[in-house]
């Protein structure tokens, strides 16, 4: 049976950068929809430019829309070996759409960690972020500072800040994410797959903590 893990956090909780430990360690394709949105933004899609508002404003993008694009990406072979979905689903909608996908597929979502984060120190991470354009490494100018100052230590692109990492829209995101998305802890507890992990550790206590988690699945 293949993985297919989802991360649940508020924004600034730590999912992309755990992200990239965790696909590395169990081979899975790390998809995040906030990255998909951004690629269509970046090539002027009709998606990007529908999704453009609603990112710029702290804002879900549509149930309809973010289904479709993820299920579009998830069914490609090169999911087969499993997935690690950051950033999806963010509604019970989508919760049960995803429910849905993967049992055509005949599959499953297996685990769910959640990676617990108070919104005072979400405000700081979000808004020292730094992040590799080329190819989505994520930094933090204290707590996660490249080699170099402004450049990614693997690319050496010049690194960028979010648009929607500007502290008004940053409180937006905590908000909608308190209102929609939190809902989903307590649905993915009640069918036994949430595993909490604390997120105000260093990063790599946390991959350890993580780790161990899905190892015992
Ligand atoms: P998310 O994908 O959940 O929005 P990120 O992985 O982009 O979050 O992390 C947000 C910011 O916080 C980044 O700048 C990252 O380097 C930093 N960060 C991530 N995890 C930690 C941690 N455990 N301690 C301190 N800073 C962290
Ligand atoms: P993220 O990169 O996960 O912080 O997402 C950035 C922005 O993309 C969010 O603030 C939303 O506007 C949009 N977005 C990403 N994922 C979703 C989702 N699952 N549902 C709705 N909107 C999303």
């Amino acid at each position: 049976m293949a993985m297919y893990i989802v991360l649940l956090g508020p924004p600034g909780a730590g999912k992309g950068t755990q992200a990239q430990v965790i696909a590395k360690e169990f081979g899975l394709m790390h998809i995040s929809s906030g990255d998909l949105f951004r690629e269509n933004l970046k090539n002027m899609t009709e998606l990007g430019k529908l999704a453009q508002g609603y990112m710029n404003r702290g804002e879900l993008v549509p149930d309809d829309v973010t289904i479709a694009m993820v299920k579009d990406r998830i069914t490609r072979p090169d999911c087969a070996q499993g997935v690690l979905l950051d950033g999806f689903p963010r509604t019970p909608a989508q919760a049960d759409a995803l429910a849905k996908m993967l049992g055509e597929l005949g599959q499953k979502v297996t685990s769910v960690p959640y990676i617990s984060v108070p919104a005072d120190v979400l405000i700081e991470r979000l808004s020292g972020r730094w992040t590799c354009p080329t190819c989505g490494s994520v930094y933090h100018e204290k707590y996660n500072p490249p080699k170099v100052a402004g450049k990614c230590d693997r690319e050496g692109s010049e690194l960028i800040q979010r648009d929607d990492d500007k502290p008004a829209t940053v409180e937006r995101r905590i908000r909608v994410y308190m209102e929609q998305t939190a809902p989903l802890i307590k649905y993915y507890q009640d069918r036994g797959l949430l595993v909490e992990v604390d997120g105000r550790q260093s990063i790599e206590s946390v991959s350890q903590h993580m780790l161990a988690a899905l190892r015992k699945d």
